[in-house]
Order: C-alpha cells, then structure tokens, then sequence
C-alpha cells in the first residue's frame, strides 16, 4: 500500500523503510503537500492518479524541522514555485541550516555532527538544501485549501517547533511525530522535552476527531487515537523504570547508562548513540526531579 485516500481530497503517501515519513496530500483547488518526506517515486504516483504531476503542487507546509519531515521541500519548490509554509519557529530554521543544526544539538565541532549530515545526506538528500519558506503560520492559525480549512496546533516536546495540523471537514488531525509507533515517542535532543511531550498528548486526546493521521505508521488512520496515545504515553514510564533499575544495578553516570541500549534496540551508529544519550539524559533528569535519584560526588545514585 503507497498511498491511501482516507476521503475525498484528503489522500497519505506511505513514506515505508526508515526514516522516510508519510506525506499528507490535500487536493482541492489547490494541491497542498505536507511533511515531503516520502520518496518522490511515490508522490509522483500518487499525483498521477489524481491527473496531477509535481509541477502542479501549489504549497508545502511542514510540521518541523526533522529532515524526515522536510526531505523534498526546496525540490519541490524549484520544481513547481510552491508556496513552503511553516511554523514561525521552523521558519528560521529552514531558512538557515546551521540554525537549524544547531538547533538539534549538531552545532560544529559536536561529536556525532559528521554523522548525522551523513545520514541525512544518504537518507533523506535535499533536506539540508538552501531555501526559504515563504509563509510563517503561529498557534491557532487557518490555511485554506479550497473546501478544506487546516488549522495550526502547537504541540511541542518531540522538538519545541513540533506541530500538528487539524483538517477542520472532515475532522482529522495530522500528527507528524506524534505518530503512535510501536518504538513510541522520540525525544532525543537537548531541547526535546518529555513534559512537554505529555502535555501535547493530552492536549490531542482532549479534543474530538475522527482518527490521528500518524507521520510513520504504515496504516496511517488511527480511529481510537485517544487509547492508542495513552498506550504511547506509557514508554515514558517504561524507560523511566529501565533507566532507574540500571542506576540501581550500578550505573552512576551516563557513560554507564549508555555501556548497553536502553531505549534502541541495538546502537549501530554514533548518530543512534548520540540520540540515547540524550534521551537517557532527559530520563535521569526527571528522575532527579521526581525524587528517585540524586547525585553524590557527581556519581548517580537511586534513592
Ligand atoms: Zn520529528
């Protein structure tokens, strides 16, 4: 299954193998791409069906900065002179790609920099491409397309410039990275944060919509989101008993935490290693905050 219409005009290009993501495509009078992070084999396909080439997109919105997120953008820009339009904190981001570096933590001379511009240049070639988006939205904010009126949600945590976009008719809300996988939430930047994350959840659960379009699921509609993002809420407390049970087996630094996975499966790159240690890191410090563990001497100790 590449593509999938969940209803009329509101159509999902399944991004498949890591770490492409699936790509939200609304056709009206308008067609409006969003997150171009599938392969553009598949988008072409699927536009195709619909009697449209790339050519004919007329605006890309992104949902934040991930290059998963913003593979094609400026591609598809140059191709057709679509609109790029982004949140007011992704903006600069995308404007400046060294802001943006250093905005998930691959400032120069950072460890794992070299590579993670090698995996984004092997896995997702074009999201460091220079360009510029031409439309900032803020919270709240509509974008219309023809029928269809999407609707800004900030949801901040996965990265503080994360948001969702709801589809007022029919009611549905694009999740990005709130995207309900089974390796659950990635928080794995200095400026990720799991209480923010939590807060978005239940900001998405409390409000009422049809099914949660996931960034990366295969089945991308999910109907019972609200009992599927509780399921997902529940690996921050799972990895909070992992990393606690470590520093109770003798793990005193972050060093030690990271001698064996945690979070991954397996660690085949510095980038993977990169992203645990500051997942771990965001798990002590909230284990520090919660009263579970403290530090002596500057060694890690449960409590
Ligand atoms: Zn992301």
């Amino acid at each position: 299954m590449a593509q999938v219409e969940l209803s009329p005009g509101v159509h999902v290009v399944i991004g498949g193998d890591f770490p492409k993501c699936n790509t939200l495509v609304l056709i009206s009078d308008e067609v409006v791409v969003v997150d171009p992070g599938c392969s553009v084999e598949a988008l072409r396909r699927m536009l195709h069906s619909q009697d449209l080439e790339l050519r004919d997109v007329d605006s890309v919105i992104l949902s934040h900065i991930h290059p998963d997120h913003i593979t094609h953008a400026v591609r598809l820009n140059r191709l057709s002179k679509c609109r790029i339009v982004a949140n007011e904190i992704t903006a600069p981001l995308f404007n400046e790609k060294e802001k943006m570096k250093e905005f998930l933590g691959f400032h120069k001379g950072q460890p794992a920099r070299k590579s993670w511009e090698k995996l984004v240049n092997d896995r997702m070639y074009g999201a460091l491409d220079a360009g510029r988006v031409d439309e900032a939205l803020s919270d709240g904010e509509k974008y219309n397309v023809g029928d269809l009126t999407l609707q800004v949600l900030y949801t901040p945590g996965h990265l503080p410039d994360h948001m969702c976009l709801e589809i007022l008719e029919p009611r549905l809300i694009f999740g990005a990275d709130l995207d309900l996988t089974e390796f659950g939430p990635f928080y794995g930047h200095r400026n990720s944060s799991i209480d923010e994350f939590k807060d978005s959840i239940r900001l998405v659960q409390q409000r009422n919509y049809e099914g949660l379009i996931s960034g990366h699921l295969e089945k991308p509609l999910v109907v019972n989101y609200r009992s599927a993002l509780t399921a997902y809420s529940r690996q921050f407390d799972l990895r909070d008993d992992l990393v606690l049970s470590a520093v109770m087996g003798g793990a005193g630094s972050i060093d030690e935490l990271t001698l064996s996975p945690i979070i991954y499966p397996t660690i085949p790159s510095p980038v993977i290693l990169q992203f645990e240690i500051w997942m771990i890191e965001h798990h002590v410090k909230g284990l520090i905050a919660k009263g579970f563990v403290e530090e002596k001497k500057g060694r890690l100790e449960p409590i």
